[in-house]
Order: structure tokens, then sequence, then C-alpha cells
């Protein structure tokens, strides 16, 4: 799928020649490529010159400032301006969101409530509300799909999107960024920073130094001589051990990495050296890759035999919900609907749902839920030959999903089940399963 393709030719040529005074006047393009299918009705088309070289600078990074906070401040007005945090107020939480004049006082994302709040006392605390948050972000993305296909989702507030088939139908991607924090601002009452530049990599950069409520636009040639003027810490995939064990060799910024010889890096730094030197010359061929959005998430077994047995069933029902879960988890997603299948006997089939107050992704939520919904189909007239589960209502994981569980018991089988999953992505399905799950008594087939 190339961006082209959801290009339109409607007045696109007149708005971009009114935007590009001298670049893209009609008539100025090359004989023999005028013709190519894109004349239109007034006899405005876009310089294919032209176009080229706006779509070497076709990747938006669009990221909300401060998203939760700003989405509080919508309904707390009086609140403007002040130091505010959004988090629990309790001593194991952390800050999911501060305004930038909380973060004046050094307050950041994931640190400490108590820290936070220590560094700041007069900041205001805001309990959060993710049902809301990911109403807006379901907008924010509403917004994204209106401009282009072509949206890779980071989180529930931030986004890639590669604009260059959008070019003809909206003009040159800076006005394309204008535009998203022109409606974001009017349509959803809260400020979003664009960063635009040949690669996703810089995009990135882009957008973070022109935070908040700005749009930054690196253009090609810039790129290099501006990422050199950056720490090594700004490169992609370059964390705080990485920094340190760079600082030894004396580069410190992306300008020294950048001078460093491929093969002392590689020394230094094994595999990564390669992708680290690439990044310092602004090489980051990674594609804007949309996600597909998954509707929903289940998996069913049928049984080797028809069973009436409870204990058989929920034993069926646990081993589902893990592997539900799993998938979940993999995917990145919460639920908030649980669905359970049985089909009997006879092929006839019925499903009873339920949607919980918190999204979940734990198997033993999962689990209980199904159990719930088995108990409401009440006596069962005949023997059941396949059992499913389905999560439904899928939503993006927040950024701190911890924080979507206030039941401690629950945040525990999350990270119990997460260590699971690195198990069982290292050595296989089979090896690590619970104990109720390891009988080897006459399970499904
Ligand atoms: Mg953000």
């Amino acid at each position: 799928m190339r961006p082209e393709s959801e290009d339109s030719e409607r007045d696109s040529a007149s708005r971009h020649a009114k935007n590009q005074p001298g670049t893209a006047q009609p008539g100025t393009a090359q004989p023999g490529t005028a013709q190519l299918g894109n004349a239109r009705p007034g006899g405005n088309r876009l310089d294919e010159e032209t176009l080229r070289e706006l779509r070497r600078s076709s990747i938006l990074h669009v990221d909300m400032d401060a998203f939760f906070v700003s989405v509080e401040l919508r309904s707390r007005p009086e609140l403007k301006g002040r130091p505010v945090i959004v988090g629990y107020p309790a001593d194991r939480s952390v800050v999911l969101s501060a305004s930038y004049e909380a973060r004046k006082f050094g307050v950041r994302s994931a640190m400490p409530m108590a820290v936070a709040v220590r560094m700041c006392p007069s900041a205001v605390v805001i309990e959060p509300r993710h049902k809301l948050y990911y109403e807006v972000s379901g907008q924010i993305m509403a917004i994204f799909g209106s401009i282009t296909d072509l949206v890779e989702p980071l989180s529930v507030d931030e986004a890639f999107l590669d604009v260059g088939g959008a070019i003809r139908r909206l003009g040159p991607p800076r006005e394309i960024g204008e535009l998203i924090r022109r409606r974001v601002q009017s349509e959803l009452g809260i400020t979003a920073s664009v960063g635009i530049a040949a690669s996703k990599f810089v995009a990135k950069i882009a957008s973070t130094r022109c935070k908040p409520d700005g749009l930054l636009l690196i253009g090609p040639d810039e790129t290099v001589p501006y990422l050199h003027t950056l720490p090594v810490s700004a490169l992609w995939g370059v964390g705080a051990k990485t920094v340190e064990v760079l600082a030894r060799m004396g580069i410190r910024t992306v300008a020294d990495v950048a001078a460093t010889p491929l093969p002392s890096l590689r020394k230094i730094l094994g595999a990564t050296g390669e992708h680290v030197h690439r990044l310092s010359w602004g090489i980051d061929p990674r594609p804007v890759t949309p996600v597909r959005a998954e509707k929903s998430i289940g998996a069913e077994e049928t049984f080797a035999v028809d069973t009436g047995d409870d204990a058989l069933l929920h034993r069926e029902l646990l081993r589902l919900s893990h592997r539900t879960a799993e998938r979940l988890r993999t995917a990145g997603m919460h639920a908030r609907t649980v669905a359970l299948k049985l089909r009997y006997a006879d092929f006839s089939t019925i499903t009873r749902s339920r949607t919980v107050s918190t999204p979940i992704d734990s198997a033993q939520l999962l689990y209980g839920v199904a159990v719930q919904l088995l108990e409401s189909v009440g006596p069962r007239p005949m023997t059941v030959r396949l059992v499913g589960i389905r999560a439904e209502q899928l939503e993006e994981a927040a950024q701190a999903p911890l924080q979507l569980s206030l039941d401690r018991r629950d945040d525990n089988w999350r990270a119990a089940e997460q260590a699971l999953d690195r198990v069982t992505r290292k050595y296989g399905n089979k090896s690590v399963l619970p104990a109720r799950l390891l009988d080897p008594g006459n399970g499904p087939r």
C-alpha cells in the first residue's frame, strides 16, 4: 500500500501553488510529464519536482502535550497555568502526567507520586479517568485517520503519520501538521505538537524539541547538522547504560558517534553499534507501519469427548483464559468485555457476555468472568462439545497499564503472568503452565 493510492486530485494544485509561490506555479511542470493523467479542470497541477521534494519529509510525529492533564483541564479551566499532576494519590503510585508548570519543579512522568509531591507541594493532584482518556484517544486517532491511512499509533496520545499521499489533497506536510494541530485544538480542546522529517526517528526528535504546542520541520538537508548538535542519549536505542559505556570512550554527542569508525563502535557496543552509527547520520529507513486494530481476541477448544463435567469445563476455561490473556498482552490491548461460547452436542451454540468496569488483560480475571458466565447459563440441557472465550471491546493499554488496576492482587497476577509470557516466548508453549493445567486428565484434543 503506497501513499499515492489515497491521493485525491481534487482542488489540490491551486491550493498548493498558493502556498509555495515560485515553486508550484501552473505550467512549470516539465514538458513530457505534464499530461501523465494528472490534468484537471482549471489546468492547475502540482509540479512533480515540488511534490517529490515535499515527499522527502513526509513523516509526522504527532504527540499531545501533557495529555491526561490537558484532558482534565478542559473541565477545570481554573487550573490552567498551575502545577497539576494526574496520578493516584497513593504511596506506590507514579505520576501519569504533569503540566508544564509542574515540570518546572522537576516533576516527570513515571516519577513516584511521593517524590513529585515533595518537589512540588503546591501541585493539584487529580485522579486519572482512564475511560475518558481512551475516548479522547479514539477521537485523536479518528482525526489522524481522516488525514492518511498510514497511521502508526505509539500510545494513546501519539502516532507517526506518513502524509506523502495526502500532499496533493491537503498541501505540504507543514500545512498538514498545522491542520492537525488546529483540528485537535478546536475539536478536542487540547494541544498537540508535531515533528516533521524524512524519518520516524528524526520526526520524533523534532516533536520533542518543539513541545509544548509547537511544530518543527527538520528538512533532509538540515537533518545531519541538527542531529550532530545533540547528546548521544537522543539516539533511539541509546539508554542510560549505553550513554555510560560511550562516555567512557569519550563519546558524548551524536557528532562524536558519527566521527567514530564503525568497527570501533561495533567493538564497544556489539550489534547495536551499526544501528547507532546509522542513526547518527540520520539513516532510519523504517516505514510508518499501520497496525490493524483487532476487534476481539479469543480461543476455543473442541473436547475429544463431549462432556458435562464442571471441573473439566473450568479447567479448560482456565487454559483458554491464559491463551487469550497472553495474546492480549502481546497485542498491548485490554478487554472491556468477556464472552463465553458453548456449543452443545447437537451443535446448537450459545454465547454469554459481561462488560467489566476496569479493562483487563490477566488470565485470572478473564477466568473469573468466564466462570460467572458459565454459572449464569444455569443447568445445561446436554453435554458440551466446544467451549470458547473471547475478549471484546479492546482498548490499547495505557502508557502505565499497572495503574489501571486498583487492586494490588490483580497487579501481582499480571506481573506473574507477564513473567510467564517471557518464559513461554523463550521455551515454547508447554513449558510453564499453572499447576491445575498440568494434570494429565482427559483434556481437550
Ligand atoms: Mg504525549
